[in-house]
């Protein structure tokens, strides 16, 4: 179970709306207390053009987070909880995808352990938002409830 701030919740569509019709990506952090959303560089459209051998799609249906935003972030973490990854599919429905559970493991092992990531469906008209997180019994990442303010 995920539980976030509403406000979270609109910063994230906005952000999905905004990059549409490319994926948007980023995360929450929190103090305990607020939530941060950091919204990051998606870098897939310049792999894509600079070697499209290793980097077949373009950002239309993939991400990379810019290695700066990634750094940021990491660092933050000493003091605030990553409370999820989020990242937008536009035009398509939000699952967890093969590529989105390699991205979310090292070794075997889910690399940040306790992240929920969100997957933001995106269209012109609709937006909505599903939860997924690592299951230990499972070892696959199943989809959670999301708790996500009052609007
Ligand atoms: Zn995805």
């Amino acid at each position: 179970m995920l539980t976030l701030q509403s406000e979270t919740l609109s910063q994230i569509y906005d952000h999905a709306k905004s990059e549409f019709p490319y994926e948007c990506c980023g995360a929450i952090l929190s103090d305990g207390t607020q939530e941060f959303v950091w919204k990051c560089r998606n870098i897939q459209n310049e792999l894509h053009q600079e070697d499209p051998d290793t980097y077949p799609r373009d950002a239309h249906t993939a991400y990379v987070i810019h290695p700066d935003d990634l750094f940021r972030i990491t660092k933050a973490s000493e003091t605030q909880q990553i409370k999820a990854f989020y990242h937008s599919h536009p035009n398509h429905e939000a699952y967890f995808s093969e590529k989105d559970k390699a991205d979310a493991m090292m070794w075997d092992e889910p690399a940040y352990p306790g992240t929920t990531y969100l997957v933001i469906s995106v269209y012109d008209t609709e937006i909505s938002v599903k939860a997924f997180a690592w299951d230990d019994t499972a070892k696959d990442f199943i989809e959670v409830e999301g708790s996500f303010g009052k609007t």
